[in-house]
């Protein structure tokens, strides 16, 4: 790739020379992405296998920068994660998806609650619980409709201010999700100790369920494990109907996934699962 100067301006399609430079780019853009608001979330359904019916939905957080280009958070969470930014990203993301459900619900639909991505990061700060209190006061939002998706490994860190924090936002009513279950630890004896509502399990065991005999008994006995356990279950990434009855089969209770609908934009979530006209 060419060298670029320091103040020319980078092209966005650019190679970098290593993936440092690459970080320090990113990390620049997404600061003043923070501040020129071109962060967003979208919204993906989550499904009730049983009825077929939308209970509530993923808040997914896309970057559309200035050219105009999808930004994935893949690439971009890990660098606000790093340079702290992620605490600051993840209020705005909160603050956003609390005024969201505030006007659905407003509107008199059924949604029962907003599920936010909470980084490992966040929860490390000791002030999480007051700033996302101070969020449910100023957006004027019950905990029972919020859920916090938090990955396993999340739970088993040693951090006090996590472990504690984690026991507080149970206990005040959030409901809280293992996401991406199965990739981490799989100590579901110690989710135990926390007022866990529900378990998904990440999308990789269910890509190949219908050709993989080996997938289909590690969902079963996931499914099996977290429901005697007392957890609801929920499947990521289901695409096809045939990986839907499967699952339904399974005994797994909520589903989530392109068959069901692909992440979007508020306004286009309401008019196409909330049956609103542009709000
Ligand atoms: P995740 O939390 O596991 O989110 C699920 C990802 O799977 C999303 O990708 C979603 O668009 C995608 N997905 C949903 N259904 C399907 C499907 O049927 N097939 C396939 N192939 N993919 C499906 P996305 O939005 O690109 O997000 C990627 C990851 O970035 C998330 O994984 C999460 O770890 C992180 N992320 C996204 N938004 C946030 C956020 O607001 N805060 C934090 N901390 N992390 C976020
Ligand atoms: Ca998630
Ligand atoms: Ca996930
Ligand atoms: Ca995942």
């Amino acid at each position: 790739a060419k060298k670029s100067g320091r103040n020319t301006v980078l092209p966005y399609k650019q190679e970098y020379s290593s993936s440092l430079e690459k970080k320090i780019f990113l990390e620049e853009e997404l600061r003043s992405a923070i501040r020129d608001e071109e962060l967003m979330l979208y919204y993906q359904p989550i499904i009730d296998l049983s009825t077929e019916k939308i209970v509530g939905c993923e808040a997914l957080l896309r970057w559309i920068d200035r050219a105009g280009k999808f930004v994935s958070p893949v690439d971009f969470i890990p660098v606000a994660e790093e340079s702290g930014l992620i605490y600051e990203l993840g209020n705005w993301i909160n603050a956003t998806a609390f005024k969201q459900l505030k006007l659905w619900q407003t509107l008199h639909t059924d949604m029962k609650y907003i599920s936010v991505n909470v980084s490992p990061h966040q929860l490390q700060n000791a002030d999480f619980v007051k700033d996302i209190q101070r969020l449910l006061d100023i957006h004027n939002v019950d905990p029972r409709h919020i859920q916090l998706e938090i990955t396993e490994g999340t739970f088993l860190q040693e951090s006090l201010n996590t472990q504690s924090q984690l026991r507080i936002l149970g206990e005040m009513g959030f409901r809280l999700a293992i996401d991406d279950f199965g990739t981490g630890y799989s100590s579901l004896a110690y989710l135990k100790r926390f007022a866990v509502d529900v378990i998904k399990i990440d999308r990789s065991f269910v890509m190949d369920l219908e050709d993989d005999p080996a997938d289909r008994d590690i969902v079963k006995a996931i499914i099996a494990m977290t429901t005697s356990l007392g957890f609801d279950t929920l499947v990521e990434g289901v695409e096809t109907r045939e990986q839907s009855l499967i699952v339904g089969a399974l005994g797994c209770g909520y589903g989530q996934g392109y068959l069901y609908g692909k992440p979007t934009f508020a306004d286009d979530y309401a008019e196409q699962y909330i049956g609103l006209k542009s709000v």
